[in-house]
């Protein structure tokens, strides 16, 4: 397998290059004409929120978007008042957004100069205990499922908590999943559940906005072996654009390419994307939310970090000219950017 990483650790000076003066032509062609795919918001999921925040994806040449309606910290109902909202939301702004729930509608939304959106929920306390609230979210327009946000619940455990493993009502969610056609996500998971929600689906399995815990340590960081697990279902590992999670508060472009390029060396470019967590415009500083559950998000995690930063869509380009620096070709970077999780999508989205 190629080496990506020790092409670009010492090349660092060309990156800059690229990036800060002369944009190639070639990365910026490449860029403009790519399918982009955001597998993961991080916008706060609450019926009140503005989407018109969107604009930061449309506006920054993205093609389709998972944006969260739910996670374990809130319970079932205000998900199902957050997905009423940003529904009604998308059908009343439909000259530049759209719901989308299968690939067809996504290459329609495309041609359109549209921002395709679907929908993914953080933790199956959405389900409240009953399995067929799956096929219900499904018809909503929820494409993306995790299984546990940090802590535990009655279907899996939680990276921030003890490791409990998948449950008998979390294997039977995996089933249900593959079944309905709702893509299988272990961010945010346990190490062992991660590895029996993997050996339970028969469908590719992501991790949809995770980095590499070899590169910068922290427990909502994979490690090789759930990397190399998710590569052999033959699904994605996107790259999450919190600065805590890259480094120290670190979001450089070399930083990010340490981290694509220490998954691309491990399992390949084929399994790599993009979930950068990114929540635009918010005026609160996100480290005051999260240090406001410390269950959810521990302290010891340096959630409480003050301005924790964010990488974003508006860093894409500069990601592609290094990559470019890096050694990718073209067929790879297009991988990173949106193919591979299109490649998931195709063999998962089907019709029960
Ligand atoms: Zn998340």
């Amino acid at each position: 397998m190629a080496s990506y990483i020790f092409q670009y650790v010492p090349d660092f000076q060309s990156i800059n290059k690229l990036t800060n003066a002369t944009r190639s032509m070639r990365s910026e062609n490449l860029y403009a004409d790519a399918f982009v795919w955001d597998a993961h918001a991080g916008v706060f999921p609450d019926p009140a929120i503005d989407l018109s925040l969107l604009e930061s994806w449309r506006g920054r040449g993205v093609d389709y978007l998972s944006i969260n309606v739910g996670f374990d910290v809130m319970d079932w109902q205000q998900t199902l008042k957050t997905l009423a909202a940003y529904r009604q939301w998308l059908l009343t702004q439909a000259g530049d957004f759209v719901l989308v729930g299968t690939l067809e509608d996504i290459e329609h939304a495309r041609q359109k100069g549209k921002l395709a959106v679907s929908f993914d929920i953080e933790g199956m306390n959405a389900l409240n205990g009953d399995i067929n609230m799956l096929s219900l979210y499904h018809a909503l327009g929820v494409r993306q499922m995790l299984f546990a946000y940090n802590l535990n619940n009655e279907a899996a455990g939680g990276c921030h908590d003890t490791d409990i493993g998948l449950t008998d009502f979390g294997r039977a969610i995996v089933r249900e999943m593959n079944r309905l056609g709702i893509i299988v996500d272990c961010s945010h998971a346990s190490l062992h559940t991660t590895l029996d929600i993997m050996a339970e689906s028969s469908k590719p399995v992501v991790f949809s906005h995770s980095n590499p815990d070899s590169v910068w340590k922290h427990q909502r960081n994979i490690l090789d072996q759930q990397i190399k697990a998710c590569a052999q279902t033959g699904g994605v590992i996107g790259l999450n654009g919190l600065g805590i999670f890259l480094g120290e508060n670190d979001i450089k472009i070399q930083t990010l390419l340490k981290h694509i390029g220490y998954v691309a060396d491990l399992v390949g470019p084929k399994h790599l994307g993009i979930g950068f967590d990114y929540t635009p415009g918010v005026k609160v500083d996100i480290s005051v939310i999260l240090s406001s559950r410390p269950d959810y998000w521990p302290a010891d995690q340096r959630y409480d970090t003050p301005e924790i930063k964010h990488a974003g869509p508006s860093l894409l380009p500069a990601i592609v000219d290094g990559l470019i620096g890096c050694g990718f070709n073209d067929s790879e970077i297009l991988g990173l950017l949106g193919e591979n999780f299109r490649r998931v999508a195709s063999l998962t989205w089907v019709t029960p």
